[in-house]
């Protein structure tokens, strides 16, 4: 796996030569994650997903390169928690239009878009981007992680997970609840609140419909809290776990769609 930003332009004429290049665009957003989580985490998570997807990838033959992560997205549902970022939808669309035009124009014209951050517009706006470079004939582009599309979201995050958490109520985990709280556990446990885990309470009577469909803010569907689900059931291991699986499924859902590389 290499990164985009860590290579030097001679690398990419001969990844263009090759013509086995893959690139994964990670997408993520600064948006609250309860008081134990850091901002950046759905861009970080992105990122751990992109690493465990890409030796799944190269095993079908690809080169993968990982361009950097766009840290900034659409996140109005959290935007009254501090330090909560959004942008507008066409600004993040622009964004991933003119990235993928710049790849193509090297001959990386292979793009998975992997998002990290569920948000209604967020999503759409990845979603737009995509449509725009199809309809460009720019490059091939795939949208995984967090999709518009429900179905790819399940392939790629809740596909083969369920029977890892530990939490009583699978079913009211959501954001900064034990998932996400685990794969930091495992991935950037230095960027976790550790000593205030303990102390935060379920959260699982919350407007499960208003959460999904986003017709309220987090702050007052989660009672301030932020979080949603058991941050408590949480571990290292399970994170491990997630991270091991979803990789693979997100590697499956873009090889179900490319195919393996021809050699
Ligand atoms: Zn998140």
């Amino acid at each position: 796996m290499l990164r985009l930003g860590e290579i030097p332009f001679p690398e990419v004429k001969r990844l263009d030569e090759g013509r086995r290049a893959l690139v994964i665009l990670p997408v993520g957003v600064v948006e609250e994650h309860g008081a134990h989580l850091p901002l950046g985490l759905d861009s970080f998570a992105a990122e751990v997903y992109a690493a465990s997807a890409a030796p799944h990838l190269e095993e079908a033959g690809y080169e993968v390169v990982v361009a950097p992560t766009i840290n900034y997205g659409v996140a109005r549902a959290a935007i009254d928690f501090p330090g909560t970022l959004s942008l507008e939808p066409e600004t993040l669309c622009s964004m991933v239009v003119e990235i993928g035009r710049s790849l193509a124009r090297h001959g990386l014209n292979r793009l998975a878009i992997l998002n990290g951050h569920r948000d209604k517009q967020h999503m759409k706006a990845l979603d737009d981007a995509k449509e725009d470079l199809l309809s460009e004939k720019a490059a091939q582009v795939l949208l995984v992680g967090f999709a518009y599309d429900d179905e790819v979201t399940a392939a790629c995050y809740r596909e083969g997970v369920r029977q890892f958490y530990r939490s009583p109520r699978p079913d009211r985990e959501g954001h900064g609840g034990e998932s996400e709280t685990s794969v930091a556990l495992h991935s950037f446990p230095e960027l976790v609140k550790q000593e205030i885990i303990g102390t935060l309470d379920a959260n699982f009577d919350y407007d499960v419909e208003a959460f999904r469909n986003e017709t309220k803010d987090y702050g007052s569907i989660s009672g301030g809290r932020g979080y949603f689900g058991w941050p408590q059931a949480a571990t290292a291991t399970t994170g491990e776990k997630l991270v091991a699986v979803r990789g693979k499924n997100i590697a499956e859902v873009i090889l179900r769609e490319w195919g393996r590389a021809k050699t």
